[in-house]
């Protein structure tokens, strides 16, 4: 990306006062530059009525303020849910997901292009590992739905970080675009309206755990016993389970904040009673709880969804072990809003 001009939202506030002292003009420039991003949401140079034109054309020549050129757009059939396809410069694609609750405004963004981990299950581990994100390439897919949503009066309220990609081996980047959304001066979203979701890369949580933030973690868990995670997620045999929640335990214990577990009920796979009962012990006496989700069905993975019934007794067992589980909705399966399934989908950026 040598010959191509910087991105805008690459730059931190900081990193922005420190350009306009070398360009040798005062701070307010940098303030104004910056509440021009990320409050009025403005999304070219022109926009930017508050600067003289000089620095207007300076900050054209030198900087793009868009890297991602949204291609496919899906709407699920209640409309509530919105997924767009985001072809980068280097023509890799990403997805990002709106979601309209009641009055939460979701968006589950991502961190890579493709994901080197692997999960069986999972269509952008499928694909295999493309490239990292750039943390203003991050920002961008959250700026590019504020935008529609402000055109409506409303905002974002929520951002998950589960969208393609695997954050905690993009931890640089990932830190950096919630730190730049989370700028009082700026997006100003609070760091508690953020969830960051891991496979369980336990050097990262440790790292995470000691920066003691406000941000929710989440970690993808998916079976209690070792053979049967790391035949659906090969990072388990680097970060086995025991070692796992000893670090949640300790990010629980550290931070005082509730862990949450994810889990892809796959038909007699891990929705057996059984696994339940294994998962209630593991995770006995830890504040925390469990997400369940009938698995999303992918091309390349034969395993079936749970059925209604089946979730329900799984997390029934968790409920008589004392350990809070919610049974969350597939929303927008209908626009194959499961990770990394319409960039797949699209065989013109597969290869
Ligand atoms: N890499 C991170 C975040 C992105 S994946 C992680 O793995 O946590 C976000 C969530 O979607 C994870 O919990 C992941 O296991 C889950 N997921 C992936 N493919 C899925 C599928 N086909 N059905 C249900 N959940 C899936
Ligand atoms: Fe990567 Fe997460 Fe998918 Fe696993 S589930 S392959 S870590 S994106």
């Amino acid at each position: 990306m040598k010959d191509r001009p910087r991105l805008i939202y690459d730059l931190s506030f900081n990193d922005l006062l420190g350009l306009m002292q070398q360009w040798g003009l005062p701070r307010y420039r940098a303030v104004q530059i910056w509440e021009g991003l990320y409050r009025s949401l403005w999304k070219s140079p022109d926009e930017f009525i508050t600067l003289p034109g000089n620095l207007r054309e300076r900050l054209s020549q030198e900087f793009t303020f868009q890297a991602l050129l949204p291609g496919a757009e899906l709407h699920s059939s209640d409309g509530e849910t919105i997924k767009t396809l985001f072809h980068l410069r280097d023509n890799h694609a990403i997805e990002a997901v709106l979601m309209r609750y009641k009055t939460r405004r979701t968006l589950c963004i991502s961190t890579q292009a493709g994901c080197a981990m692997g999960c069986v299950f999972c269509a952008t581990g499928q694909m295999g590992f493309k490239r990292n994100l750039s943390s203003g390439e991050i920002i961008e897919q959250v700026l590019y739905y504020a935008r529609q949503l402000k055109a409506h009066g409303e905002a974002v309220s929520n951002i998950v970080i589960m969208g393609m990609g695997e954050p905690f081996h993009n931890y640089e980047e990932t830190l950096r675009a919630i730190d730049c959304l989370n700028h009082p001066e700026g997006f100003n979203l609070g760091a508690r309206r953020f969830t960051i979701s891991t496979v369980g890369i336990i050097p990262m949580i440790r790292k995470f755990t000691q920066e003691n933030r406000q941000v929710n973690l989440a970690v993808s868990l998916h079976a209690a016993d070792d053979e049967t995670r790391s035949s659906l997620l090969p990072i388990n045999k680097k970060y086995p389970i025991s070692e796992l929640i000893s670090a949640c335990r300790d990010y629980v214990s550290q931070t005082h904040r509730r862990i949450t577990f994810e889990w892809a009920l796959i038909r007699d796979v891990n929705d057996t009673p059984e696994q339940a009962h294994k998962l209630a012990s593991l995770l006995k006496g830890l504040l925390c709880h469990v997400n369940v989700i009938p698995l999303n069905p992918t091309r390349r993975y034969q395993g079936e969804a749970t059925t209604r019934e089946r979730a329900e007794m799984f997390c029934e067992i968790l409920s008589q072990a004392g350990i809070p589980s919610t049974i969350r909705l597939r929303r927008g399966i209908d626009i194959q809003a499961g990770c990394g399934q319409l960039a797949t989908q699209n065989t013109s950026i597969e290869g």
